[in-house]
């Protein structure tokens, strides 16, 4: 091979290289982008319910629950909620929101023993979030819906057993508001911190897939 037939197959390497490389760094910037999109909109989701949580401590603040020997609960729950402040700040990705509604979880729990003990009433045993919006709070109990048995509020088990619908949490999706198990991977991580400490229940066993 003379000397240009091997300059040409350097250059026409060299090209390739430089291609892939754009090509990589393109295909990588869409990624970020896609993630940073989904971040964003999950966030939304997060920040609502950190936000709603906040607003609920506010009211047991201004209420009789604190006053009645249930300051190390409320002051437990304040905690909690400046955590999951904290975790949100934190999130980069996002599955990272997944502590976020973890810590919502145990602080949504936290409260609804310290507005039971207040009013003089047995614990309520511990139980999944309601599936049909995690941010309602713990269940009061399961129930058949669509096939499946799901966790729900009391709330939402009373429409149900009404032949209402449930009160569903909707998400951001396409430009259009959709159930948020059809909210794509985006909101997976902030769905699945809800559930976290549910993982191998019987009481999620119809939902741990996210497809119900
Ligand atoms: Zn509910």
């Amino acid at each position: 091979m003379d000397y240009l037939g091997v300059v040409l197959i350097v250059a026409t390497v060299a090209t390739a290289f430089v291609v892939i490389a754009r090509r990589k760094a393109l295909q990588g910037r869409r990624v970020r982008a896609e993630q940073q999109r989904q971040l964003t909109l999950a966030k939304q989701a997060a920040e609502a319910d950190v936000s709603a949580f906040g607003e609920e401590l506010g009211r047991l603040a201004g209420g009789a629950e604190v006053d009645a020997g249930c300051g190390d609960e409320y002051d437990r729950a304040v905690s909690l909620h400046q955590r999951a402040v904290a975790a949100l700040a934190e999130a980069q990705l996002p599955d990272d929101l997944c502590l976020v509604t973890e810590i919502l979880e145990e602080a949504r729990w936290t409260t609804a023993r310290l507005v039971a003990r207040a009013a003089g009433e047995p614990m309520p045993s511990r139980r999944p979030p309601c599936f049909f919006n995690p941010g309602h709070g713990p269940s009061a109990r399961n129930i058949a819906w669509q096939h499946r048995n799901v966790p729900a509020c009391a709330a939402d088990a009373g429409r149900i057993e009404a032949g209402a619908d449930p009160y569903i949490r909707t998400v951001e999706c396409d430009d259009r508001r959709v159930p948020y198990w059809e909210g794509g991977p985006g909101y997976a991580g902030w769905a699945r911190g809800y559930f976290k400490s549910w993982h191998g229940s019987r009481l999620i066993a119809d939902i741990q897939s996210g497809n119900a």
